[in-house]
């Protein structure tokens, strides 16, 4: 097919282990997923997961071993960092049940759920969108994916972020509220997923502004580390 102009590239994470990339479909995240976190945002209890999205091209791709470049964006004065565990998909589906889950899930990944604070509060306090707060350019940084089997127990897995070597957020993957296997029979209640999907799975207590300069190190336990500069 000839086009008006040439398409966008397709956007691929790297694998661990393999030379073939892994191509982006959609990005869901996952609102207010650790409990902790929920109260420090001003919520309580465990209420039903509810989910946003972020285009693909808002990724940041880091290597393996690389520190990976995000400018501070527009607009804002309160760019806040979200450490997530991120689940890739490689096999799709609708209304998955949690008991199937790990046969649609590819690899996990560390990632970054970027978010400008200020304009995200500002339209929850007008019932408006999240997207102007959430799905920015360059909003979704990620390191590379490893594979299911060579993740180790990732649902139990410390989850870390540093800020120029000092301690911002510290938890543990098992205190999510939704757990990866639920998170699926969710979302792929509401979606459709399709290979490439990647879900952000949510972000612990300790978030907080990140400024220009600053560099960040996610972490979760087996999986690569997550290096971003803020540029
Ligand atoms: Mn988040």
């Amino acid at each position: 097919m000839d086009y008006l102009f040439s398409p966008q590239a397709p956007i691929a994470v790297p694998v661990n282990g393999e030379s073939l990339s892994f191509p982006v479909h959609r990005i869901y995240c996952v609102g207010r997923n650790y409990e902790d976190h929920a109260k420090e945002m001003g919520f309580t209890g465990r209420e039903p997961p509810f989910f946003f999205l972020k285009p693909a091209d808002t990724l940041v791709v880091v290597p393996k071993g690389q520190t990976g470049a995000m400018p501070y964006p527009s607009l804002t004065t309160n760019l806040h960092h979200e450490i997530e565990l991120v689940v890739a998909i490689g096999k799709g589906g609708k209304n998955i049940q949690a008991a199937d889950a790990a046969k649609h899930i590819f690899g996990y990944a560390v990632g970054l759920d970027m978010t400008r604070r200020d304009l995200q509060n500002d339209m929850k306090k007008q019932g408006r969108p999240w997207c102007i707060g959430k799905a920015f350019d360059h909003s979704a940084p990620i390191g590379p994916i490893t594979p299911l089997a060579q993740a180790g127990d990732v649902n139990n897995a410390e989850i870390g972020l540093q800020v120029n070597g000092a301690d911002r957020q510290r938890s543990n993957v098992a205190k999510l509220i939704w757990n990866v296997a639920e998170t699926i029979e969710h979302l792929s209640a509401a979606w459709e997923l399709q290979a490439g999907d990647l879900i952000y799975t949510g972000t612990p207590e300790g978030v907080a502004a990140v400024v220009q300069g600053d560099t960040l190190v996610g972490t979760v336990a087996g999986l690569d580390d997550l290096s971003v500069h803020i540029t």
